[in-house]
């Protein structure tokens, strides 16, 4: 993408990690968490029930349909999507306030979010998650075990076209590691 301006090195600026479901974007995120704290993470909200151990504010804000309706209706999300038969939403201002202060921002959503960020913010970076294989992609999907039948079908359905969203993307990481890979983030968002 050598056409989008960018700001000059050293400069924080959006870093947007997305990928297919199940390649395991949260789970890099978690552990990025764990090793730098300092880190400012999005956190996003969503009309999704809470998995068992998620925190409000933590992994999510878990919304109802009517919050997150109000939420869209006062132009307080930098984007947003339905993935899977939920809505997610970037909260706009704890971002632009954290940019405006010179801080590295990173979002973890999914591949419609990226692409709506990348309109709204062009110097944004977008780095697509790949997993290692298709197959080890199903296997993470089914292996979760929170789910039910049809939401992994949906899901993998879903998986399958955005697989061959890479070619979008600024840069490309496969995970086989996720310390390989939180390492590899950190040094994209000149943090380590
Ligand atoms: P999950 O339900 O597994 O936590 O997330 C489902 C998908 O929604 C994942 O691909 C995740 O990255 C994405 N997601 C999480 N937060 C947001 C958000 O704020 N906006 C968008 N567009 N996608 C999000």
């Amino acid at each position: 993408r050598g056409a989008t301006p960018q700001p000059p090195a050293g400069t924080p600026r959006l870093t947007v990690l997305s990928g297919p479901s199940g390649v395991g974007k949260s789970t890099v995120v978690a552990h990025l968490r764990t090793v730098h704290p300092e880190v400012w993470l999005s956190v996003s909200a969503t009309t999704r029930p809470p998995r068992p151990g998620e925190v409000h504010g933590v992994q999510y804000f878990f919304v109802s349909d009517e919050e997150f309706d109000k939420l869209v209706a006062n132009g307080e999300l930098l984007e947003w999507a339905e993935f899977a038969g939920n809505r997610y939403g970037t909260p706009r201002g704890p971002v632009l306030e954290h940019l405006e202060r010179g801080e590295p921002v990173l979002l973890e959503i999914d591949l419609q979010g990226a692409r709506l960020v990348q309109q709204a913010m062009p110097s944004a970076r977008l780095v697509f998650l790949a997993p290692p294989s298709w197959e080890e992609l199903v296997r993470r999907l089914t292996g979760r075990g929170t789910e039910a039948p049809e939401v992994i079908d949906r899901r993998l359905a879903v998986a399958r076209t955005e697989l061959a969203a890479e070619e979008e993307f600024d840069v490309t990481l496969v995970n086989t590691s996720v310390e390989d890979v939180s390492a590899e983030l950190l040094a994209l968002m000149r943090i380590a």
